[in-house]
């Protein structure tokens, strides 16, 4: 226990536990209350404006599965200062993904940063945005590497001053060291950081919407698969969200995601399965996208869930889904 950390004795509750299944009590309890106090860096109130290309679908992805501890915050208040991230809590060897794409520009205790301890990564997006990865338990990209959004960067750990595993995640926009709250500036870039559906609006593009494209085909709306949410694909969108007695504002979020997905298993075939490779190599997965869900898509399925801590069962269902896509 180091002094400028406040653990916190909160036990989650039985319901919490649940979520997380396989996981023993004492792991889940082991990522709270820990933190990095930062006493020599002052808290941005927000993010700058973003460019349009930053806002741009695809650019940006969720850096690791789990949930938010008790106290793990950004701006939580410790001993020694605000806290400069978010913690998002799983076990040791939880996959962490590059939040966008970048260069990696450190590689080393505390990521270099003033205050921090344990392996950390931080990456370069351009437009002075970076984002630090503390606690690592593993690298999986050398320094000086240039990394895709969604591409798995470390394994999540528990080095340096922490009482168990997590991810403690930084956003620093305007400069490196002008820390932003993570969970509004990913949130404003559709991703929900406690891991939720993504959300795509109308005018962006990217590697989501081409996951969006092939089930839209799926269910009978003839999109070309081109990665962008055009005017044309916004229509269909909307017609399908007509159909489905949704509101038709052509937004893709938590209420549409689900209706478009088919849970998918090996033998599966069709645009459903294109989608699903399409997500998987997101996450690096390298697949064909073919639409056959043959051995090699149930080994890419598994490793994911696997590097997730997602029930291993090869098979692409809702919480697969959401956890790929986010
Ligand atoms: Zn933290």
């Amino acid at each position: 226990m180091c002094d400028s950390c406040a653990p916190s004795t909160e036990m989650i509750s039985a319901e919490e536990a649940e979520e997380f299944g396989g996981l023993s009590r004492r792991t889940l309890f082991a990522g709270l209350g820990l933190g990095l106090a930062i006493p020599a860096i002052g808290l941005v109130a927000g993010a700058p404006t973003a460019s349009a290309a930053s806002l741009m679908d695809g650019r940006w992805a969720n850096p690791a599965l789990g949930h938010f501890p008790q106290g793990g915050h950004f701006g939580a208040s410790r001993p020694g200062g605000p806290h400069a991230g978010q913690d998002v809590t799983n076990s040791t060897g939880t996959g962490v993904y590059a939040a966008a794409n970048g260069t990696v520009i450190r590689r080393a205790w505390g990521g270099g940063l003033p205050g921090r301890s344990g392996n950390g990564l931080v990456i370069s997006h351009g437009h002075d945005q970076y984002t630090y990865y503390g606690h690592l338990n593993a690298y999986h990209v050398p320094l000086n590497a240039e990394v895709k959004s969604g591409q798995r960067i470390a394994d999540m750990g528990a080095t340096g001053n922490v009482t168990g595993p997590h991810l403690h995640f930084e956003v620093h926009s305007g400069g490196l060291g002008r820390i932003t709250d993570p969970v509004a500036f990913m949130a404003k870039r559709g991703v929900d950081l406690g891991g939720g559906w993504p959300r795509i609006d109308p005018g962006s593009a990217g590697a989501t919407v081409v996951v969006l494209q092939h089930l839209m085909r799926k269910h009978g709306h003839d999109l070309a698969v081109d990665g962008k949410y055009s005017s044309a694909a916004v229509a269909e969108v909307k017609r399908f969200q007509s159909a489905k007695g949704l509101e038709a504002d052509g937004q893709v979020g938590p209420a549409t995601w689900p209706k478009l997905v088919h849970t998918l298993r090996q033998g599966s075939k069709g645009d459903h399965v294109k989608g699903l490779q399409a997500a998987l190599n997101k996450r690096s997965a390298g697949l064909a996208v073919d639409g056959d869900f043959g051995p090699t898509t149930t080994k890419a399925v598994r490793s994911y869930q696997s590097a997730n801590r997602l029930v291993v069962d090869g098979e692409a269902g809702p919480i697969t889904w959401r956890a790929l896509l986010g």
